[in-house]
């Protein structure tokens, strides 16, 4: 079996890991914590980093520190993971959905205005499968309407918008260092922002709101989200070579290309926007309706071949743990429901080698051509 994803480990992993194990520092008080959050904040054009247990809970303390409560309502995607809406819908907060762009499958930022009410507090970017959001007519919505940006970069590593690099345009950014994205720290995840307040609040978020005068006296809620030293050795390992991977992805998107080029039936990624070339988180294939069979079908033929392959998200107006909250009654996204039926990807991890990929190519050509 070909896998969908597998991370590569051979670069300082081994060394950075044994010198937690030799020094003893093992916990979230560890020395790699600081080094890895300022040289990835700095990587991303960022003052300050707060590196937390995973991408979820990134997003979690992002939500919690803009103090998005009962009443406001957050403009988010309706085609992404369901990390982004947890918070929204805990905090009591309304989630507000856009539709997808059918060619980048990101959110339709022509949507956004029409969605602002007197209650809207934030707008929610994901940027998906590895081209980013336009950003520009989100950035100008939200400084007219006076509305935060929480940008959800957890696909994103390396990759820029106009030359900009994403994960610097939220007033909180987030990423994850789960094994399928470009970097990895096994578990683990990153806020980055330039308010030092905002800052302090993910800090004080992540490590239970203690204070540090009366320690066990709390005036907030926080959460455990604290990152530990072993995830952050691997993190500063892994970002050495950031920019090796990023240009392995895009290898690996281009060489999928030429291999599917004349596939019919199904979209390919675009390589590139006018803002952006594709870093391919994934590379994901769109199939036709006209082809007869969904993704569900040709991912069963596709195991069949030995090929792994992995569905694409689920809206979150069809999640049925939302909809029994009484949350999207009636409403419809016809671009994100077509994503989720008819798109998958297939193995796109930085370990494929170019055998696999003749493989899986070869393999899609018989399910599908
Ligand atoms: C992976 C991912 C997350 C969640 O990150 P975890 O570290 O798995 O919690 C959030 N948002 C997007 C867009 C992702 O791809």
């Amino acid at each position: 079996m070909i896998p969908v994803n597998e991370p590569l480990l051979d670069g300082n992993e081994k060394k950075y890991l044994l010198e937690c194990i030799e020094t003893g520092w093992i916990s979230s008080e560890g020395p790699f914590i600081k080094q890895f959050e300022e040289l990835f904040s700095a990587s991303v054009g960022r003052k300050q980093g707060v590196a937390v247990t995973n991408g979820t809970a990134a997003l979690d303390a992002a939500v919690e520190a803009l103090g998005i409560g009962a009443g406001d309502e957050v403009i988010m995607p309706t085609f992404t993971i369901i990390s982004c809406i947890g918070q929204i819908v805990r905090a009591g907060a309304k989630p507000v959905l856009v539709d997808s762009d059918p060619v980048t499958w990101n959110m339709d930022v022509t949507q956004i205005e029409a969605k602002i009410t007197p209650r809207t507090k934030a707008i929610m970017v994901v940027h998906i499968y590895g081209l980013p959001v336009d950003m520009d007519p989100v950035l100008d919505i939200a400084a007219r309407h006076g509305l935060k940006i929480i940008e959800d970069a957890a696909e994103m590593h390396g990759q820029t918008y106009k030359g900009k690099p994403c994960g610097s345009f939220g007033d909180i950014s987030t990423f994850s260092f789960y094994p399928n994205k470009h970097i990895t720290t096994g578990e683990g995840g990153m806020i980055v922002a330039n308010d030092d307040q905002l800052i302090e609040d993910c800090r004080s978020l992540r490590n239970l709101c203690f204070q540090p005068k009366k320690r066990f006296v709390h005036e907030r809620l926080g959460w455990n989200l604290r990152m530990t030293n072993l995830q952050a050795a691997l993190g500063l390992a892994q970002i050495e070579r950031l920019s090796e991977f990023v240009q392995r992805k895009r290898h690996m998107g281009k060489r999928y290309s030429q291999l599917l080029a004349d596939l019919p039936g199904a979209q390919l990624p675009l390589v590139k926007t006018d803002y952006a070339e594709n870093i391919y988180w994934v590379f994901g294939l769109l199939l036709n309706d006209e082809l007869g069979i969904n993704a569900e079908e040709a991912m069963r033929r596709l195991a069949g071949k030995g090929v792994g392959t992995r569905p694409f998200f689920c809206p979150m107006h069809m999640q049925p743990v939302l909809r029994r909250m009484g949350l999207f009654e009636g409403e419809s996204y016809p671009v994100a429901e077509r994503l989720y039926r008819q798109g998958f990807y297939i193995p796109s991890g930085l370990a494929v080698t170019e055998a696999q990929m003749e493989s899986a190519a070869q393999a899609v050509w018989e399910v599908l051509g």
